[in-house]
């Protein structure tokens, strides 16, 4: 089954350039990119622009909900976000935690629709740091075998938890290099040590898996991007030698400007900068949890805004999320031979994506058309 984008503008990601071609569909795949290409099927494109499936490096579509309710409700509550996601041109997701292997077994089998799902499970972290969801009032929420205890001290510690998510079915393994923001300005922060990140590091690339780094300060980011760590998320407060670090380790930076509170904005938009400067690769990830709903649109703007400018906001979440992904063989561009996620927008900019959404292809099948 082939069809033909006809008549559109088709951007190329990594240029920022825009150029008028047509894009011939053939089942899940791209087959051609260029004039006078004809398929039995027509879409007509004209006075729109085909842009690459957005892809958001930093997501959890599935957060444990603050009050208390059957453990079915968090997975019941992701069904309509993921549904909404793909609306919104969002075709592929790596889950920062909160999701697990089951969501990726559900969306495949087609029993839920959504974007393609990269799930980590939870959050890895020493005792008292990021992942340790201690309670002093209520004990351990989230036990739940699917989502394994993220908890070590020591780097054989470090290398079991990495185990236990991999033997769940993670895809990525997440770190809590630092605390949180609430523990840091508590004074409560609790990291890894530099040896029980290398541990950990190595123990994911023993098992096929990358690593993600949350990290919020400059020593937490160098230490993580020393370890290996293939992106560093947050970010808020680097400074040049974090860059540095993270430039010399070829580390990526995920800052996730729509999830920080407005009294860091100054400090993050900084540290946009210090990693541009250095030449460290930006990705798009939005931090999104269901509740309060910021996505990947909203951290489009201000990727923008931060210096980016919208080509480059676009460039972080498509071909730049693919390659650290290391799914750029096969999506984030517009190319022969790549999978036919596609977003086609009203009108020849790059900028608010979020208003000119028309149509969205994930694996070559229309999801929704616009008005
Ligand atoms: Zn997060």
């Amino acid at each position: 089954m082939t069809s033909l984008l006809t008549g559109g503008l088709v951007l190329d990601p990594d240029s920022g350039t825009t150029t008028r071609a047509d894009v011939l569909l053939d089942g899940e795949r791209i087959a051609a990119v260029g004039l006078g290409l004809d398929a039995a099927d027509h879409i007509d494109c004209t006075g729109s622009v085909l842009i690459p499936g957005l892809i958001d490096c930093h997501a959890h579509v599935a957060f444990p909900r603050p009050e208390s309710l059957p453990r079915s409700a968090r997975i019941l509550e992701a069904v309509p976000v993921l549904r909404r996601l793909l609306a919104r041109g969002v075709t592929t997701v790596r889950d920062a935690w909160g999701a697990d292997a089951g969501f990726v077994h559900a969306l495949r089998e087609g029993w839920i629709t959504g974007p393609d799902l990269l799930v980590s499970l939870r959050q890895l972290s020493p005792t008292g740091g990021l992942g340790d969801n201690w309670d002093p009032d209520a004990g351990t929420p989230l036990e739940d075998p699917s989502l394994p205890d993220p908890l070590f001290d020591g780097p054989d510690g470090a290398r079991a938890a990495v185990r236990r998510m991999v033997r769940a079915g993670a895809d990525w393994i997440k770190v809590g290099a630092s605390g949180a923001m609430w523990s840091l300005a508590e004074r409560r922060d609790v990291s890894p040590t530099d040896a029980e990140l290398s541990a950990l590091v190595d123990e994911a690339r023993r098992c096929g898996r990358d690593v993600l780094a949350h990290a919020h300060t400059s020593r937490s980011a160098i230490s993580a991007a020393m370890a290996g760590a293939r992106s560093i998320e947050h970010g808020v407060f680097l400074d040049a030698e974090a860059a540095q670090a993270m430039r010399a380790n070829r580390c990526w930076y995920v800052p996730t400007l729509a999830a920080i509170p407005d009294e860091h904005a100054r400090a993050h938009r900084e540290s946009v900068r210090l990693a541009m400067a250095a030449g460290v690769p930006i990705a798009a990830g939005s931090d999104m949890a269901p509740r309060p709903h910021v996505d990947l649109l909203t951290e489009l703007r201000l990727l923008a805004e931060a210096g980016l400018g919208e080509a480059g906001a676009l460039r972080a979440a498509t071909s730049e999320a693919a390659r650290l992904l290391r799914l750029d063989h096969d999506r984030g561009r517009i190319e022969a031979g790549l999978r036919a996620d596609l977003v086609l927008l009203r009108g020849t900019g790059l900028g608010d994506v979020e208003r000119r959404i028309q149509t969205v292809w994930h694996n070559g099948r229309a999801e929704r058309v616009g008005s």
